[in-house]
């Protein structure tokens, strides 16, 4: 996170100085002018040139000196020669010397002069020229002449060893250094790159958002009244700080990934919106805010700073809430009301008792397996079943047990049924059964299971009587199959089959158009 942080500000400082750089640097300038004018005015630098011209020509008149000296030993231009040559080579800073008379011919010079001497013009000496008359008596003989070398470096090594370089170079540094770390304290909260109008707070404060104004550092620029006012504890100096010091919004932030959201912002172009903020505080109601981020840039792109809005959401958090819980009450009455009305529809549908379809669910039903039966041409069967001797439980065990009789019966019809079977309890102890797709021969044949089934199980299924005996007799018919043409008619030729089932005995299935014993003989014929 941290190193995030520094890439980014030193990418933005790349390209441009910040003001207290710049600020530093003009006062090192101004200070550089001004000690120039005082040095102009006052002199208070050394003079080099001249302080080397004076010890030059100091040198050279010591020199003439000897030289007449040497002239008044011996006159011989040989021995001078010999003596001017070593003056050159014990001294460092002479490159050559000789005598000249004043004809303008040399009387004795050391090796290199004539090539190396270049006359001071208007014969008054200079740096690298010294000149100094020699006198016989009163008369003028001839003049020395001295060759030095230049006093000026002619590397960059040379210049800086300098002193008068030093002293402007140790000075500048050392004041841009003062001037810079003076400034950056002053000015830390005067930086013009910083510094946030009044007007600008002012109308940042008739806002109802809490807002920060933050530096690339993440220090506090700007606070706004409304942010002042968002916790007890945001009411402090909040100029200078660094947002991550502000414990009450950090402890605040649900999700806090790698970086904190600003800067998330100053790394990115879109803005970080409606980050999640819970704000406690000991004895107070805990608020909820939405943290928004976006990053503020210079003309040039750089990021420079972070705009930070907290947005109070509580109220709008509360009335969500209520609206969820009214919604989710809503739903639960929904539901409520659709299994109401499930059970309407199942009350209005379904025989009470038995749970089978009533008479009119039943028709409602059937009429379509008709015309599907009459449109494709697959067979649809019917059977009408009924409880043999059923008054005799009545009459003998009483009413109840007879509902439980009838009650036992229709658990096991309608466990014989497939999903595309309707069962209706067509009267007291009567039901009848649609299906489709099922002949004559499988509809008997399922009746007779059932039968089966009903004989055995239906008795011992009534708790209330012992040892009881259930049976019921079936009457089967098929759509088509007679004068079985429309529901009500088809009804009618199965309870013909019932009708002959109870006369043959009962506890037995009986079907007008197909007896299993006329088949059995057609198929042996
Ligand atoms: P069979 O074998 O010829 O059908 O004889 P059965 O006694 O079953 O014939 P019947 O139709 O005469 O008797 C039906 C009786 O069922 C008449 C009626 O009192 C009784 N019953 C009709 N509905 C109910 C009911 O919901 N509960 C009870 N307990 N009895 C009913
Ligand atoms: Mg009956
Ligand atoms: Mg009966």
């Amino acid at each position: 996170m941290a190193e995030g942080k520094a890439m980014m500000v030193s990418a933005s400082k790349r390209w441009s100085l910040s003001p207290t750089v710049r600020i530093s640097m003009g006062l090192v300038s101004m200070l550089l002018g001004l000690l120039m004018i005082l040095d102009l005015a006052l002199k208070i630098l050394p003079d080099k040139r001249a302080m080397t011209m004076e010890v030059r020509e100091q040198v050279a008149v010591h020199l003439a000196v000897q030289v007449r000296r040497t002239l008044n030993e011996n006159q011989d231009a040989s021995h001078l020669q010999a003596v001017l040559t070593e003056l050159v080579e014990q001294s460092g800073d002479i490159t050559s010397l000789a005598v000249r008379r004043d004809s303008g011919n040399l009387f004795a010079a050391s090796p290199q002069h004539e090539k190396t001497w270049e006359p001071p013009p208007l014969g008054a000496s200079t740096l690298n020229a010294v000149v100094v008359p020699l006198h016989a008596g009163d008369k003028r003989w001839g003049q020395l002449e001295v060759g030095f070398r230049s006093p000026w470096p002619s590397s960059l090594m040379g210049w800086l060893n300098n002193p008068t370089v030093q002293l402007v170079i140790s000075l500048s540094t050392a004041s841009f250094i003062a001037f810079y770390l003076y400034l950056r304290r002053v000015l830390q909260h005067l930086d013009p790159s910083k510094a946030i109008p009044e007007r600008v707070r002012i109308a940042f404060d008739t806002l109802t958002e809490g807002l920060l104004v933050l530096d690339i550092d993440g220090q506090i620029l700007m606070a706004n009244s409304a942010f002042r006012g968002f916790h007890p504890q945001a009411g402090g100096v909040l100029l200078g700080r660094g947002i991550t010091q502000l414990d009450w919004l950090i402890k605040g932030l649900k999700e806090v990934d790698a970086q904190y959201p600003w800067e998330r912002a100053l790394t990115t172009t879109e803005p970080i919106l409606g980050v999640q903020v819970d704000l406690t505080h000991e004895g107070g109601e805990s608020r909820r805010a939405l943290l928004n981020c976006a990053a503020v840039r210079d003309a040039a792109g750089n990021a420079r700073g972070c705009l930070v809005t907290l947005d109070d959401v509580t109220e709008l958090d509360m009335a969500n809430n209520r609206l969820r819980s009214a919604l989710a009450e809503l739903e639960l009455s929904r539901d409520k009301i659709q299994k109401q009305n499930e059970e309407l529809q199942l009350l209005a549908n379904c025989d009470p008792m038995t749970g089978c379809f009533n008479r009119r669910a039943f028709f409602a039903r059937a009429e379509p397996m008709l015309v599907h039966a009459q449109k494709t041409g697959e067979p649809l069967s019917c059977f009408m079943t009924d409880i043999d001797k059923f008054k005799s439980f009545n009459d003998t065990y009483g009413h109840a047990v007879g509902d439980l009789v009838i009650q036992q019966v229709a658990r096991i019809l309608k466990a014989a049924m497939r999903p595309e079977d309707v069962l209706c309890r067509f009267g007291g102890e009567e039901f009848c059964a649609f299906m489709p797709g099922m002949d004559e021969k499988a509809a008997a044949e399922l009746a007779d299971r059932i039968r089966d089934t009903l004989q055995r199980e239906a008795g011992p299924a009534v708790d209330a009587v012992p040892n009881l005996r259930i049976t019921s007799s079936f009457g089967v018919a098929q759509f088509g199959k007679g004068n079985a043409n429309t529901a009500l008619l088809l009804i009618e030729r199965a309870d013909q089959g019932l009708y002959l089932a109870k006369e043959a005995g009962r506890n037995q299935v009986q079907c007008v158009d197909w007896h299993p014993e006329k088949a059995d003989a057609a198929a042996a014929h």
